[in-house]
């Protein structure tokens, strides 16, 4: 297996769909993608079932997803044949955080906040990537300030698998330009200002000029605008070679 320096390299002169064939045909083991339902994921999703590689695709239903979301859920099932893998909060875990904190508590304090995400979004998504080699994701340098250092490929440590971003040098322009010529279904919020598009409380539309994810969390103060998904044990955005 190369490693993960070898596949970032390489990654810099190819075009997303070569990156996939690259990941498949160098890495044993499982593949998983893990979707929102995005735009950059929709897009992504599309060229994996072109490919026809095999990849595990897996998405995190927190069960406080937009309706539209749910629906594309299911038109993406349908327009590419497959099934898309759902993890969900522990019913355990989620009677405590309701229990403790209210419906919805996560408005009430950065704390509260992490823990919501902890529950229907952290602890799924490790059940997600259970025994996998390697996790592919839609993530974009552009979407942040705090994504455009990320690499193409990294090793995270926290979770022990190759964590890759075939889609990292693609711009929003071009991501939307590929998913109107190809035809990809995508989330109708877009056309309503919802360019990031998660959890359906924590989500609003932005403005024009604002940046992308600022319609995240837009309450909170903290402007990495991060659930922890791509987050390192130390709280940051973790580096080739250190984490994901
Ligand atoms: Fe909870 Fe909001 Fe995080 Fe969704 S985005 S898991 S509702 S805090």
């Amino acid at each position: 297996m190369p490693s993960v320096t070898d596949l970032d390299v390489a990654f810099r002169s190819l075009q997303p769909s070569e990156r996939l064939q690259m990941l498949r045909a160098q890495i044993d083991g499982t593949l998983v993608f893990t979707t929102s339902f995005g735009l950059e994921d929709q897009v992504l999703l599309h060229l994996i079932a072109a490919s026809g590689i095999d990849v595990s695709v897996a998405t995190l239903d927190t069960g406080r997803l937009f309706p539209e979301t749910y629906e594309l859920w299911a038109r993406t099932e349908a327009q590419y044949g497959l099934k898309i893998r759902s993890f969900s909060p522990e019913a355990a875990l989620l009677q405590a955080l309701v229990a403790a904190q209210g419906i919805n508590g996560f408005y009430d304090s950065p704390v509260n906040r992490s823990a919501c995400c902890g529950v229907r979004k952290i602890q799924p998504l490790g059940l997600a990537l259970a025994g996998a080699a390697a996790w592919i994701t839609g993530l974009r340098a552009d979407q942040s300030a705090n994504r455009q250092a990320m690499p193409f490929v990294e090793w995270d440590a926290a979770r022990g698998l190759i964590k890759a971003n075939p889609l990292l040098d693609w711009s929003r322009e071009r991501i939307a330009q590929f998913a109107e010529s190809e035809s990809v279904p995508i989330n109708p919020l877009h056309a309503q200002g919802f360019i990031s598009i998660g959890c359906a409380p924590c989500t609003r539309a932005i403005a024009p000029g604002e940046d992308e994810r600022a319609g995240r969390w837009w309450w909170e103060q903290d402007r990495t605008k991060e659930c922890g998904l791509h987050v390192g044990v130390d709280g940051k955005l973790v580096r080739s070679g250190v984490s994901s």
